[in-house]
């Protein structure tokens, strides 16, 4: 089914096409004809799928067809939980804005920059807004924005945001919204926290899901290489000069050790940065821009990289370090294979791992093959773990027990 069929102007399917999209995801498929159509969506998507344009695109075709004359106004807002994230969704909507009769003036707030500069840019005059929460919510308290035109209200990545705790402030800006409004939900999976907060959002929504809930996963060829610990980095080395890798982004445990891998391979002559939320928003920017061109090769990147990157060339992902949890297992590896391109994504397993890996494996219901390479062969044996003595029932203190000593002791303390 091409573009054309989906009810969008002639002006916005000159950009769809300057942008080399030729045929819908089957998000955009689904979501565009029901926001047309005036209503309240509550999608199952994830990064990957297509899903911004499912909202960025009908929003513009309806927000153009009833702009008017006059003073911008906030026709829409978009809360996302990254700020890469929201920058991303505001260069799409300038994008494939680019050829309407009257451009829309897109500003997005975030944190890390001058709340200065945004606020003049909104007084300016702002038709669209996207915004992180926590900055969202300091310019709502200067009171110096209008949020009462609204017409659109759309929240993306609903469970990062949740898994992130900003339930809190999502739940203040709401009170913030004029109660007619458009509302546009995205989220890759329905914890219940999403749906309560789903259900205070939208009204009757139309619940979109798809029979593949991991769409891009399936381009991407997965590897699990057994090596021991410390020798990760010249492992990394070797298939990096062996293999034919162009972006590799390796994903680290933490910030200090993103840090400290960067600056050994910038030593050993690799064009490396490192990537995460330590970072200054314009070291964040400048980093991703030289990625993005090709002029970083590997990125040592922290989870925050993990959700909402809009890179589709990476050619390899690396887990360095793995993942705490299966979700994120497949957040990290989907950063490659993008867009209908194929990708690879390696894993790093010692002895410690194994069982971790294991699990990662059952949790998302796939069995992979383990590889050794020459000359980093994993050696030793798995650490015994140290077991304490086995609970005796009865024996040890109860929950209330210490409940009971916890009150004992602050009692007269009042704390
Ligand atoms: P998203 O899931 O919105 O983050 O989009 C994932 C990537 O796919 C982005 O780089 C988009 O530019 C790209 N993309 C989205 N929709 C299409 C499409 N219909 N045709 C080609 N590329 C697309």
């Amino acid at each position: 089914m091409p573009f054309s069929t989906l009810g969008l102007s002639p002006h916005i399917q000159r950009s769809l096409r300057k942008s080399g999209y030729t045929l819908p995801t089957p998000v955009q498929e689904k979501v565009i004809p029901l926001v047309l159509s005036h209503h309240d969506v509550m999608a199952r998507a994830q990064t990957g799928s297509g899903k911004s344009a499912s909202f960025v695109l009908p929003i513009l075709e309806l927000w153009s067809g009833r702009v008017g004359e006059g003073k911008a106004k906030i026709k829409a807002l978009v809360l996302t939980p990254t700020r890469e994230l929201t920058l991303q969704v505001a260069e799409a909507f300038e994008t494939f804005g680019e050829f309407l009769p009257r451009k829309p003036k897109v500003v997005s707030i975030i944190g890390g920059e001058s709340i200065g500069d945004q606020l003049y840019a909104i007084q300016q005059g702002c038709d669209i807004l996207v915004a992180t929460s926590g900055r969202l919510l300091d310019v709502v308290k200067k009171k110096q924005m209008n949020l009462s035109h609204l017409e659109f209200f759309v929240l993306d990545e609903a469970d990062k945001m949740l898994d992130l705790g900003f339930s809190e402030e999502l739940e203040l800006i709401l009170q913030e919204l004029p109660a007619q409004r458009q509302n546009l939900l995205f989220s890759a999976t329905y914890p219940p926290k999403m749906v309560a907060i789903a259900s205070k959002i939208t009204q009757n929504p139309v619940e979109v899901t798809f029979e593949s809930e991991e769409p891009t996963v399936e381009s991407i060829v997965q590897r699990v290489i057994e090596v021991n610990n410390e020798n990760r980095g010249p492992l990394l080395r070797h298939l990096l000069n062996t293999e034919k890798w162009e972006q590799v982004l390796v994903f680290m445990a933490n910030k200090r050790a993103a840090d400290n891998i960067a600056a050994k391979f910038k030593k050993y002559g690799f064009s490396a940065e490192s990537f995460h939320g330590d970072l200054l928003q314009e070291e964040r920017n400048y980093t991703l821009k030289q990625f993005k061109t090709k002029k970083i090769r590997i990125l040592f990147a922290t989870d925050i990289a993990a959700r909402g990157l809009d890179i589709n060339d990476i050619t390899c992902v690396v887990n360095f370090d793995l993942p705490r949890s299966p979700a994120d297992y497949i957040h990290r590896i989907g950063r490659t294979g993008r867009a209908g391109k194929s990708g690879v994504a390696v894993s790093f397993i010692s002895h410690e791992e194994k069982d971790h890996f294991a699990l990662i494996e059952k949790r998302s219901k796939i069995k992979l093959d383990r590889e050794q390479i020459e000359g980093f062969e994993l050696t030793g044996t798995a650490p015994v773990k140290e077991r304490g003595p086995e609970p005796v029932k009865g024996k040890g203190k109860s929950k209330k027990d210490k409940l009971r000593e916890q009150a004992a002791q602050n009692n007269g303390k009042r704390v």
